[in-house]
């Protein structure tokens, strides 16, 4: 086992890290409105052909930053994680792309996710002409190789593919030579030939719970059944290895739940992504309300199951290398197989 994604594992598992008193933080601090660390101030850490996105600050943390004379390593309790660490700039929520939240709400109520918590003034207002003039005067536009959105649900799942559409179409006509992915929740065929006729390449339909009864009690509003329906659909509109889908573990399912769903999802052409289950504060109290006792995922669990995801994905000929925009490109919180990040 490489020991680079042993180290990647207990980060992507582990809590926030510890900046050294003093440390002048070299880029801006991200403040990630969707993906595990939403709502922190995160920094996007790379090491040893790997990078992960992590919380931090001055006064805790189960990791440590030390600079030596401008060295950087990580450390937890006084053992060495990693060495060789840099800081990786971020623009828009992900090294190298410009990933959008284009609204944070959301009118569901999926017990792991922070977004129904948020009030309406949680809105930032984006448009899609706001959004192009942010990318066009960001510092880091020179490396911007994708665009991205996701959003909540909001109004009605028609109107909030609507919205994507919108955003889609204006990125692609200001950047016709970026990559754009999308990673709606959609409920008829017809939204995601929108959505590639807007001019998304690839698009993200999550997949959420390994069985039916987690799902229900994890994602009461969502229809279980329409997702496989709606992956096989966006195979054929974006074809194999365009299409990703975050499965989440932890929430108790078994080891073999996973391998079923995996095989499953890869035999149709759809990038399965692992995603371990985050708990906060904020998430904490409707997981235990939807039967989900919070367990410790262990680093060697995240890596047997990286394991059977990398197998899954040779066998129906998948490679997550070729994978442009969203979680697969940025592989700052999963185990991704086959992708060591830059
Ligand atoms: S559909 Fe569920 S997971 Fe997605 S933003 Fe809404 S509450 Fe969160
Ligand atoms: S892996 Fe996905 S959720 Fe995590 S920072 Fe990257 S784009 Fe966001």
């Amino acid at each position: 086992m490489e020991e680079g994604l042993k180290a990647k594992a207990e980060l992507v598992l582990g809590g926030g890290v510890r900046l050294p008193e003093g440390f002048r933080i070299p880029v801006r601090v991200s403040r990630s409105t969707a993906g595990p660390g939403a709502g922190f101030g995160s920094l996007v850490f790379a090491f040893g052909g790997h990078r992960v996105k992590k919380p931090v600050s001055y006064g805790e943390g189960e990791f440590d930053l030390r600079d030596d004379g401008g060295s950087l390593s990580l450390w937890k309790g006084g053992r060495l994680i990693a060495d060789g660490v840099r800081i990786v700039p971020v623009g828009f929520h992900a090294p190298e792309q410009a990933f959008f939240t284009i609204d944070e709400r959301c009118m569901f109520r999926c017990a792991f996710c922070a977004s129904p918590h948020l009030d309406a003034s949680a809105s930032k207002g984006l448009t899609p002409e706001k959004v192009v003039g942010m990318i066009r005067g960001s510092e880091v536009r020179d490396s911007i190789k994708a665009i991205a959105f996701t959003s909540g649900v909001v109004v009605s799942v028609e109107h909030t593919v609507g919205l994507f559409a919108d955003f889609v179409r204006a990125a692609r006509e200001a950047f016709p030579d970026l990559p754009i992915g999308v990673e709606p929740y959609v409920d008829d065929p017809a939204q995601i030939r929108m959505l590639k006729d807007a001019g998304a390449d690839e698009i993200k339909i999550n997949t959420e719970a390994a069985t039916r009864d987690i799902f229900s009690r994890v994602c009461p509003d969502l229809d279980y059944d329409s997702i496989p329906v709606m992956l096989e659909e966006a195979v054929r509109v974006f074809g194999r290895g365009r299409v990703a889908s975050n499965l989440i573990y932890g929430l108790g399912e078994t080891d073999d739940d996973i391998r079923r769903k995996v095989e499953e999802l890869a035999s149709m052409g759809v990038l399965v992504n692992l995603r371990p289950l985050k708990c906060s504060s904020v998430n904490l109290g409707n997981l235990a309300a939807a039967g989900v006792v919070p367990e410790r995922i262990s680093p060697e669990r995240a890596l047997a199951l990286s394991d059977m995801q990398r197998e899954a994905f040779a066998r129906h000929g998948l490679d997550p290398s070729d994978s442009r925009t969203m979680c697969f490109s940025c592989g700052c919180c999963d185990l991704i197989p086959l992708r060591p990040s830059p």
